[in-house]
């Protein structure tokens, strides 16, 4: 029997480059003739005709696998979606509009043959993305390493291989805020990095503007540490220390000189130090309090509509 490596596609709004991406894909795999292969492409409910594009293709090939989500679930579910669904020795998450390349499979390959259980593919440039949008993920990347506990590799993307005891792990971790590429570092293993050169999107635009791309940054620091929860601890201790001295100060002061001027100067800019500092460490708190809520509802993570050549 040989190995089956199932490749594992999110797809929202890819009508552009699913032809093309269907084409790169069949012809790389193909080349490795030692392996069986899966193609799994999970719909996330796309509002384009993504979904008819894809199960013409499937009506052709059986090794194309198509799930269709109820709606639209976002990345980091429609990832989840396909990797339990894989049935593969090994499985690679790959995006649709060709900007992880497939040519670098036979060497992810390679890697796992040597012996190691996940090889992901760290990006050295990216091109054709504004440099906004760089200079905000290397910040996010240097950030996130210091905060978090778990080494989670900078400029690497979900483009990487697992082997079958990697994923059986990932899909253990049943949470409902899902930081895919923090969990794909969490659960372990061997791991090991290829660099390669990250392209422009075949067609179309991302999905993730800048509020989107915030948002996911909040969902990685918050699943991975808890140093934003800390931090209130700590500026509230360096205010009190402050605010100790400050009233010794003033209690000095008064008794010494007398209190001539009414002082207000320091009592507004007290009020609006302390309000700021209050609603920022609440805000924070909510961020997390928001989370523990979302994951006691326990509610299921997707559900499918259908699946096509399971
Ligand atoms: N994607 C998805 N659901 C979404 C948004 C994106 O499945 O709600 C898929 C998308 O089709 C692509 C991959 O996730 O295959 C990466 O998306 P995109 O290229 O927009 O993100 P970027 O590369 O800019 O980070
Ligand atoms: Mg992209």
């Amino acid at each position: 029997m040989k190995p089956l490596i199932s490749i594992v596609v999110p797809m929202y709004n890819e009508s552009q480059n699913i032809d093309f991406f269907y084409q790169k894909i069949s012809e790389v795999m193909s080349g490795l003739p030692a392996y069986d292969y899966e193609i799994i492409c999970v719909n996330d409910g796309s509002t384009d005709n993504t979904l008819e594009k894809i199960e013409l293709l499937a009506g052709r090939d059986r090794q194309l696998k198509v799930i269709e989500l109820s709606r639209n679930f976002g990345k980091e579910i429609a990832l989840t979606a396909g990797i339990c669904e894989a049935k593969g020795d090994a499985v690679i998450p790959i995006d649709a509009d060709l900007q992880d390349p497939p040519e670098l499979i036979p060497a992810l390959i390679k890697k796992w043959h040597e012996g190691y259980d996940v090889v992901y593919a760290t990006r050295l440039v990216r091109e054709g993305e504004s440099s906004l949008r760089k200079v905000t993920a290397f910040l996010f990347y240097r950030v996130m390493h210091r905060l978090a506990k778990v080494d989670i590799p900078p400029d690497t993307g979900d483009f990487r291989l697992m082997t079958r005891q990697v994923v059986e792990a990932v899909n253990q971790c049943n949470e409902y805020h899902r930081f895919m590429k923090g969990l794909f570092s969490w659960v372990g293993f061997r791991q090991t990095s290829i660099p390669y050169l990250r392209n422009r999107r075949h067609k179309g635009t991302t999905s993730f503007n800048y509020w989107k791309l915030w948002n996911f940054a909040l969902e990685g620091i918050t699943s991975f540490s808890f140093v934003p929860l800390q931090l209130a601890t700590y500026v509230g201790f360096l205010t009190a220390l402050f605010s100790g001295v400050y009233i010794s100060y003033i209690i000095v002061k008064t008794w010494l000189f007398g209190d001539p001027v009414p002082g207000y100067p320091s009592t507004m800019v007290a009020i609006f130090f302390f309000g700021g500092t209050q609603l920022m460490t609440l805000g924070i708190i909510g961020e997390y309090i928001g989370r523990i809520y979302n994951e006691s509802k326990r509610r299921p993570l997707y559900f499918i509509r259908k699946k096509t050549n399971f």
